[in-house]
């Protein structure tokens, strides 16, 4: 099982065009497994103990690399925090502002009228929702 999932990742990388070195497998497989749209620090603290070899340089060049090759997603909030999305399907993220976490639901922008931009170059067609999850909601009823 987990070695299909290794093999699938590698298969991704190679048609990616990208050299599927044991770092990169890792770092893609990582995001796979992690659908929680880590950032790249999350990523190199969670992975560095299992890597030693591993620095935050490779990690950040790596997400440059997957970005750059359409395997993953970057989405900005607020313009200051990236986060990384293996999820490529067009979809919105909800974000809450108890937590910080990121939430997928379905929303396609190509669906809905862009008209009103077509004279405009769009570089990321990320949407977000700001609130409070269910789980903080509970949480905040308790108190
Ligand atoms: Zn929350
Ligand atoms: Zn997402």
């Amino acid at each position: 099982m987990e070695n299909n999932l290794f093999k699938d990742i590698k298969t991704r990388l190679i048609d990616a065009e990208i050299r599927p070195t044991y770092q990169r497998i890792k770092i893609l497989e990582y995001l796979d497994e992690h659908r929680t749209h880590p950032t790249a620090d999350e990523i190199y603290s969670s992975l560095a103990p299992s890597i030693p070899t591993l620095s935050k340089t490779t990690v950040y060049n790596t997400l440059a690399t997957f970005k750059e090759s359409g395997l993953v997603n970057e989405i900005r909030i607020n313009g200051i925090e990236t986060r990384f999305d293996i999820i490529l399907k067009p979809h919105g993220h909800f974000t809450c502002v108890e937590c910080g976490e990121l939430f997928d639901f379905d929303y396609n922008i190509d669906s809905f009228a862009t008209k009103d931009l077509n004279d405009y170059k769009i570089l990321n067609k990320s949407f977000i929702v700001e609130g409070i999850c269910p789980k903080c909601l509970k949480t905040k009823q308790k108190q």
